[in-house]
């Protein structure tokens, strides 16, 4: 089946380095305090920039490691939005303050997102290994809310963090967080050490149900990330809303309200390691190709790659999501599948859910 073209990115992440201070249990660039020689340059990126933003005008998320620990990281900001682009960061928060904060809007940072793993500093810090860490983050966000600039919370849910995640919520918001991300592991980089605290199916289906719940009483947003199986559980529950004839369901969204979607790596989102290579996201650590050998044809690369058209491919699926009715809607994670059963296009192991077929 040839891939649709409404595959252009919305998103695009960029892990500019793997250098970062922190040594964090999960982290799936497996970062630390060294620089790697093959990190790309200023020049590199701004080449890859300029393709990009020939191709689709998206959000960037400029990533890492910690992508502050670049010096160059403010010129790369401005050139994003010259080119049109909407620049976003997502920041380990140890080296955000007021003058940093500032400095990040006036670039042109348009929002910042911190990870919290933990309701307090044991849990964090424990999770960061780095003690201080959760200090670091709550000051951090005081910085960005006094220079007014948005900025949502993450969360890599675990078993050890699970019974905190109602807590966790609760802190994204008196922090003043426009958004709370929840987002379940996947066990890659040096996640694979933590592969047991992957929750059980029974686990993660009490979990997304809890979220569900949630989010009808949540003040701020919540978006639940790489947790396909959400955007399933999601539409169930709308369907099963009260209808009266001529009215909309009970409940029911305004217009503009999008329901979530299931996994977008290599459709709507898309990440850049720091080497260059294209994935469909920092998971799922397969290249469809590198853009520096590629002379910096970003359009190139995203469409041709026959390792994405697969991925397209809901058909090439296999196992219980190749059975599955909702594999448009949700479509598994492809890095789960890929870290437990070395096949990207398998089932996704943490799937609970028994497909009747095709409906
Ligand atoms: S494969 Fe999809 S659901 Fe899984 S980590 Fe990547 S983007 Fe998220
Ligand atoms: S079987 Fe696959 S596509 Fe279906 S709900 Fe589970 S993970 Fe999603």
């Amino acid at each position: 089946m040839k891939h649709e073209s409404n595959n252009k990115p919305r998103l695009l992440a960029m892990e500019l380095t793997r250098r970062c201070r922190f040594n964090c249990r999960h982290c799936r660039a497996d970062a630390g305090g060294v620089g790697r020689a093959d990190e790309l340059s200023m020049d590199q990126w701004t080449r890859i920039l300029d393709s990009i933003a020939a191709y689709e005008k998206c959000v960037i998320i400029l990533t890492g490691g910690e992508p502050l620990e670049r010096e160059d990281i403010y010129d790369l900001i401005r050139h994003g939005r010259r080119l049109g682009l909407r620049m976003v960061m997502a920041t380990c928060g140890y080296a955000i303050d007021d003058q940093s904060a500032t400095a990040l809007r006036e670039a042109g940072i348009m929002a910042l997102s911190f990870s919290l793993d933990g309701a307090g500093a044991r849990t964090h810090d424990a999770f960061r290994r780095t003690p201080g860490a959760f200090d670091t983050v709550v000051k951090a966000a005081e910085a960005v809310r006094q220079v007014g600039m948005r900025f949502q919370i993450n969360t890599t849910i675990t078993r050890t963090n699970l019974a905190e995640v109602p807590q966790i919520a609760e802190l994204a918001q008196r922090l003043g967080a426009y958004c709370w991300n929840p987002f379940v592991l996947v066990p890659t980089g040096r996640g694979e050490e933590i592969a047991d605290e992957l929750l059980e199916p029974r686990q993660y289906a009490e979990l997304l149900a809890d979220l569900l719940t949630l989010k009808t009483q949540s003040p701020i947003e919540l978006r639940v990330t790489c947790g396909p199986q959400y955007a399933r559980l999601y539409r169930e529950a709308e369907a099963r809303k009260p209808r009266t004839e001529g009215t909309p369901a009970a409940g029911a969204r305004p217009a503009a309200f999008v329901a979530p979607n299931g996994c977008m790596g290599g459709r709507g989102f898309g990440f850049i390691s720091y080497r260059g290579d294209v994935q469909t996201c920092g998971f799922l650590d397969l290249s469809a190709g590198n853009l520096v050998e590629s002379g910096y044809d970003f359009a190139k690369v995203w469409d041709g790659s026959t390792f994405l058209n697969e991925i397209r491919d809901l058909s090439s699926y296999k196992d219980n999501c190749g059975r599955c009715a909702y594999v448009r809607v949700c479509g598994g994670c492809r890095a789960r599948a890929y870290a437990v059963t070395g096949d990207y296009l398998g089932g996704d192991p943490i799937c609970w859910y028994e497909p009747r077929g095709t409906p």
